[in-house]
């Protein structure tokens, strides 16, 4: 038997041979849309900061205040002493935003979905997902152990069929529906109405993943739930801080039972450090920013953005921040990456396993802090690139 070393040496040629070999590059700054990588400063359009509050003066200085009162670390996990005034403060404060009962807190929004469908479905119970869904999702699915079956993605007649056996073939299990509002890879967005209203004929439960779509989708941190007017009807709304409020974390949202459950059942929350108290600290700034009339100009600057590389580009307005060039095959794709990246642009090339083989894209992530002239010249670039 080979060391260790060498079995792992000969699985990364693979990789590399199949152009799917990944590294990671380091930020040398970055500050809003420019970044300095490997010397050269390149204009982002990778990130998920949608919204510009990732470096926001008020969100660094609430967590500069909270360090100075708290110290770093929480010190424990949330069910010791690691639960302080800041993380209650932000939970309630998340709930009263999202519509719901109450809100939990997570260390990332991974382990929010990891912890929450393993504690809420089980053996004997069904899990219906959309085959495009996050790893995450995937993960929390596959630790529960519960039956699952995927539908093609945003199908909603295969998803139908499939709630049909599960209440033929498990007439007393639990059946979970399993989605994301905006997905991350392709920036489409769930037929949500249509699918509430397939979960509710058959007595489903829905879990809807709004990692990219609040902050981007509806009023606040609504998401695409509260902009169609559907939160009192969906039973679990999970979302990440790291995203558009641009800190870290994730949260569940839902009735005070579902939270109390979650503290009590979920092991990601359960038996982890709790996020330091400044983090919760910054994410209640993220948060009241959001929702103020400022958070509201910021996501009107977002989509004139949006609008703005749809035009450019002359492709239709896409219905998220989240605008996919789809190249195929892993080597087009980091060419293109890599002409942009010689132009001045970062713009990611998303290869498999991330999306499925044959739909290697190029991957531009707007944001409100974008200027007008970066997006313009950018969709130049890109002309140039898909001439070659
Ligand atoms: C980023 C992402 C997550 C994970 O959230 P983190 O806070 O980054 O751990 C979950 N679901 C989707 C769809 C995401 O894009």
């Amino acid at each position: 038997m080979d060391s260790l070393d060498a079995q792992l040496t000969t699985k990364l040629s693979a990789l590399t041979e199949q152009g799917l070999h990944r590294s990671l590059r380091v930020m040398e700054s970055a500050r809003g849309p420019r970044i300095t990588c490997a010397g050269r400063e390149l204009i982002n359009f990778s990130s998920n900061d949608y919204l510009g509050l990732a470096y926001h003066p008020a969100v660094a200085q609430a967590m500069n205040e909270a360090t100075v009162r708290w110290g770093v670390g929480s010190t424990a996990s949330r069910l010791i002493c690691g639960t302080t005034s800041e993380h209650a403060a932000l939970e309630e404060e998340l709930a009263a935003a999202k519509g719901t009962e109450a809100a939990l807190v997570f260390s990332t929004g991974v382990a929010a979905a990891t912890g929450t469908i393993p504690a809420l479905v089980g053996k004997g119970d069904v899990i219906i997902m959309d085959k495009l869904a996050h790893a995450c999702l995937i993960d929390g699915a596959r630790a529960s152990e519960a039956t699952l079956r995927i539908f093609s993605h945003n199908d909603l007649e295969k998803l139908e069929s499939h709630l049909g056996w599960a209440r033929e073939k498990h007439p007393d299990a639990k059946v979970m529906i399993i989605t994301e509002s905006v997905f991350s890879m392709d920036g489409d967005l769930a037929p949500l109405r249509e699918l509430v209203e397939l979960k509710e004929r058959f007595g489903a439960i829905l879990f809807l993943d709004e990692a990219h779509a609040v902050g981007v989708r509806g009023q606040g941190v609504q998401g695409l739930a509260g902009e169609l007017g559907l939160n009192g009807r969906i039973e679990i709304q999970m979302g990440t801080l790291g995203k558009a409020l641009g800190v870290s974390g994730g949260y569940i949202a839902g009735s005070r039972m579902l939270i109390d459950f979650l503290i009590n059942r979920a092991r990601s929350f359960i038996f982890s450090t709790a996020p330091p108290p400044a983090v919760a600290a910054a994410c209640r700034a993220a948060l009241r920013i959001v929702q103020s009339p400022e958070g509201g100009s910021l996501k009107v600057r977002l989509w004139e953005n949006i609008q703005l590389l749809a035009s450019s580009l002359e492709i239709p307005i896409a219905p998220s921040a989240i605008i996919p060039l789809i190249l195929g095959s892993e080597e087009r794709a980091m060419a293109g990456a890599t002409l942009l990246s010689d132009a001045g642009f970062f713009v990611p090339a998303i290869r498999y396993p991330t999306v499925p083989r044959q739909t290697a894209r190029l991957r531009i992530t707007l944001s409100a802090a974008h200027e007008p002239d970066q997006i313009r010249e950018l969709a130049a670039a890109l002309a140039v690139s898909s001439a070659d």
